[in-house]
């Protein structure tokens, strides 16, 4: 059964994925704070956005630049012209709403009234502070609303320092600021929130080959990590859709409980960044191609991910409610790479003989993989949550194995249980969890 959005919302505050910031003080709106196991789901989202980007190519590294840049870099990246959004207020009950997001244009969503909207105005989604103890416009600084452009200006530190040639690509993961005019759908919109972006050089005559590329591997990528393929789109853009620095974008979509919506944006950024930089800079970012003696700005393909909105996305795919003997289950069916927990190690009873085997049990399994020892109810309602939150294997230590050096290992998809000798039992679930 799909999931709707309110059950995935309950879950993951009841569950301690995910908080509404500043909750004791009434909440913050559109900010949210990762509990223990949504923290863990979001570093195995990045750390396999990572692997797949950067670890296992040797034609990508990585790099982590400041929030915090040179106003002149959203000068000449065009953010600080054309960063915003046309917002109308309704003149009935001065609600704001973002024109290019209204079904109709004419009509107030909130108050239901025709024709009350106000000429649209842009306003810029960049948050504005000031360096230094005083504010002056002299000292305006910006948090960047996205991690590309410290790629670009790091272009030339990168490509001497590792020695790149092209084609070759340049990845970061962190947070992003955007002072959105209609955050919401819980983390799926909100002003601060992690991205997931690469920029890969190449030659401009190659650009359309390696769009086709990234389009499929990152398509793949979701789908290697089990989210549904009938879930997921490409979408080209409309010409009237395309940023300006775009000759061609793509969204990956997902369908959201609320209908089709972006994940990834995957845009040809042709030369735009680096020319733009180097006109403002004054500085050489064209690439020397020794071999064919030709000197060039590389165009640049980008695959703009969303680490928050993608976390979102695992949880609501992976979602499932089934009947078992005529009670519901409800079962987290990550994939066991994005689990946050990959074991859980459940004692019968709290007598100390098997708090003791239990403590020996989970000992080894906690320096390889994220664990929790569970010692509070019923054993039935102890696999109950951890299927609720995702948990591949539990391990269940009984008076039996007091005797038979066994342990009882559970399944989470197919709740199969196997008996084990816990001297097997590092190799056992090591064999699981790859597989
Ligand atoms: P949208 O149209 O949804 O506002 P966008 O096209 O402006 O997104 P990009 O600039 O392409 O987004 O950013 C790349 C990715 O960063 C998006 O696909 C999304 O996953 C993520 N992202 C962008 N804005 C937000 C936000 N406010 N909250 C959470 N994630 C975001």
């Amino acid at each position: 059964m799909p999931a709707d959005f309110d059950t995935i919302v309950n879950l993951a505050k009841n569950r301690g994925f995910v908080f509404q910031s500043s909750e004791i003080y009434g909440g913050l709106r559109s900010a949210y704070d990762y509990g223990p196991l949504g923290v863990a789901l979001l570093r195995n989202v990045k750390d396999l956005w990572w692997r797949s980007m950067v670890q296992t190519r040797d034609d990508i590294v990585g790099i982590d630049s400041a929030v915090i840049q040179s106003p002149k870099v959203w000068e000449a990246s065009g953010h600080l012209s054309s960063f915003s959004d046309p917002l109308v207020e309704c003149t009935n009950c001065n609600a704001r709403h973002r024109l290019d997001k209204l079904d109709d244009p004419n009509q107030c969503p909130t108050c239901g009234m025709r024709d009350t909207f106000t000429e649209p105005k842009d306003f810029n989604l960049m948050f504005e502070t000031h360096m230094g103890p005083v504010a002056s416009a002299d000292n305006a600084v910006y948090l960047r609303p996205a991690t590309a452009q410290g790629i670009f200006i790091n272009f030339e530190n990168i490509r001497r320092t590792a020695r790149m040639k092209l084609p070759f690509g340049i990845a970061q993961i962190g947070k992003s600021f955007r002072n959105e005019i209609t955050p919401g759908q819980f983390v799926f919109r909100t002003r601060e929130f992690e991205q997931m972006e690469m920029e890969f050089f190449c030659h401009p005559d190659e650009s359309a080959k390696w769009l086709d590329y990234w389009l499929n591997e990152r398509r793949r990528w979701y789908e290697d990590l089990g989210m549904t393929a009938d879930n997921l789109r490409l979408r080209a853009h409309d010409a009237d859709e395309l940023s300006h620095y775009s000759a061609g974008t793509y969204d990956v979509e997902y369908k959201f409980p609320w209908g089709w919506d972006e994940l990834e944006g995957i845009a040809n950024r042709t030369d735009f960044d680096l020319s733009a930089h180097a006109r403002l800079s004054g500085k050489d970012l064209t690439y020397f191609d020794a071999e064919a003696d030709e000197r060039f700005f590389p165009h640049v393909i980008e695959p703009a991910a969303g680490a928050t909105r993608t976390t979102f996305a695992f949880l609501i795919d992976a979602y499932g409610e089934e009947e078992v003997r005529g009670e519901t289950r409800v079962v987290l069916k990550l994939d066991k790479r994005l689990a946050p927990n990959k074991v859980a190690v459940l004692p019968l009873s709290k007598k100390p003989e098997l708090v003791e085997i239990t403590q020996r049990v989970a000992g080894p399994l906690r320096e390889k993989w994220d664990i929790e020892v569970d010692v509070t109810q019923s054993i039935g309602k102890r696999y109950r949550r951890q299927d609720e939150i995702g948990t591949p294997y539990c391990v269940t230590v009984d008076f039996d194995s007091l005797e038979d050096q066994q342990v009882t290992v559970r399944d989470r998809d197919t709740m199969a249980q196997d008996r084990v000798p816990i001297e097997g039992l590092m190799r056992h679930l090591d064999d699981k969890l790859a597989g």
